[in-house]
This record gives C-alpha cells, structure tokens and sequence, in this order.
C-alpha cells in the first residue's frame, strides 16, 4: 500500500444529491489527499433500514466527480445495496475506511433500527472494514460544515487507531454548535424511540391510508446515553457491533433449560 493515498467510500442514506454528502465530500478533499469514492443511492432512502434488493436488478450510473480524486456513483438501491454493490464492482481496492452522511437528522438510540445512514456504515462492519456513520441534529436549513470538519478528524483517528473488528461509530453532531465544540462523548445507545403515532388519511377513491407520523421521541436522557449527550450539545459517538446478541438474556435463558422443556414437547 506504500504511496497509495488513502481511500475513503463515501455513501448516505438521503441520495447522492444531498448537501450533508456533498459538505462531508468537499471537507475530505479540501482537508486530506485521500480518494474519495462516492457511491449512494439515486434518491432519498430514509428509513430503508438495512434492508437490500433482492429479486430486482440494481441499476448504477456515474455521476461527473472530481476527475483525479474519485468517482461518484449514483445507485438505484438502498444504503447497504450502496456498500455491497460499491465494493464488489466499483472499485479494484478495497477502501481504507466507509462513511455514511452526513445524515439530515439524528440517529439515536432505535433509530439505529430504522437508519439507513447507519445501515451502510454497518454493512461496512460487516465487509470488515471500518466505518463511521455521522448525522447532524438539524433537519431545515442545516448546516453541516462544522459536522463535516469534525466527521474529518474523527475519519482521521480511526484511520491512525483501526477500530475492533465488525464495529463501526455513530456519531451524531448536535446542532448550531459553537466553537469551541462544549465536548465530544462516548456513549452508548439510549433507550429514546419515536412516539408511535400514525395518522389515517382517506384518499380520493375512499380508501383509507397512514402516514408514519415524525412525532418527538419518548426520550429518557438516561447517563452515559447518545441522548444525553445531545441533550448536553455534545457530539456523541457510540461504538457499534452488528453481534445483537444480549448477553444477559442468554443467562436468563439458559435457567430455563430449553432443550429439557422442549425436549417434552414430544419433537
Ligand atoms: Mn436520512
């Protein structure tokens, strides 16, 4: 790899047109001499979760980039479709480091779930290569410059340390934040999930249809949370391994003697 620059996968979850994108790519160009490949996805995929197109073709088409420092790619598919597509067949090297965003909007505590900014930099994890999901606090008029200075420095850090195999970060970046930046927190996931309220519309033919309302999160600003820490104007970054498994429950679990119990059932 000696006098290769560094090559960094750039994807998101609001479209490859999206200014948190384009904020992130324009800081790693003008601040480093890394390459800095682009693919994401032809328009916005909020909420696509981890989900990937199975049974359909994915579509890709190059987008006019930067010439001498990355292509760009614009993928008719989701997130993880973005990574796992980027990787297999857009580029002969396997990148140094994936970043997702920056997002319009935080994820916090379960919208991890439903993130697709987070998904792809998970998806990442899973290829093994380390990966940063960043997302800004802000949803109109935001502005990502101070996100995208910090995604830089935090892309710069992983690089020089690695992270554990089949971890990627979530950072999250409150919003309007002064500077000097109030602090930078190590969390973990908080247990704050969007109120699940759906409204039922009725459409011209009669038929009744919802809409998955954007209602404030149930937040409980528990300590040591990414909640908390947005709560606090803190830039929060919260290690995260696609491993789900709770360890607890399996102690739990394993008091119930399942395989005697069902070993009853008679199959
Ligand atoms: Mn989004």
């Amino acid at each position: 790899m000696t006098g290769l620059k560094r090559l960094i996968f750039l994807t998101n979850d609001d479209g490859i047109d999206a200014p948190g994108l384009e904020a992130l790519r324009r800081q790693m160009l003008a601040e480093t001499d890394w390459r800095v490949l682009v693919v994401a996805p032809d328009r916005e995929r909020s909420g696509a979760g981890h989900s990937v197109s199975l049974r359909q073709p994915v579509y890709v088409s190059e987008r006019e980039g930067d010439g001498m420092r990355g292509r760009a790619w614009a993928v008719a598919g989701t997130p993880a479709d973005c990574v796992k597509v980027g990787l297999a067949a857009l580029t002969d090297r396997r990148p140094d480091l994936v970043v997702s965003g920056i997002n319009r909007g935080a994820n916090l505590g379960t919208d991890v779930f439903y993130s697709g900014t987070v998904a792809a930099a998970v998806q990442g994890a899973i290829l093994g290569i380390p990966s940063l999901a960043v997302s800004l606090n802000a949803h109109e008029g935001a502005d990502f410059r101070l996100a995208a200075r910090v995604a830089v420095r935090l892309a710069e850090l992983v690089l020089y340390r690695g992270l554990p195999p089949g971890t990627m970060l979530n950072v999250n970046v409150p919003d309007g934040l002064p500077v000097p930046v109030p602090g930078f927190a190590l969390t973990r996931l908080g247990s704050g999930f969007w109120l699940n309220q759906v409204q039922e519309r009725v459409d011209a033919g009669g038929r009744s249809y919802y809409w998955l309302a954007s209602n404030p999160a149930a937040v409980a600003n528990e300590p040591g949370t990414d909640h908390l820490a947005m709560a606090e104007g803190k830039v929060s970054i919260t290690p995260i391994h696609f491993d789900l498994t709770h360890p607890p429950s399996l102690d739990l679990l394993g008091a119930w003697d399942i395989p005697a119990a069902l070993g009853r059932g008679g199959f």
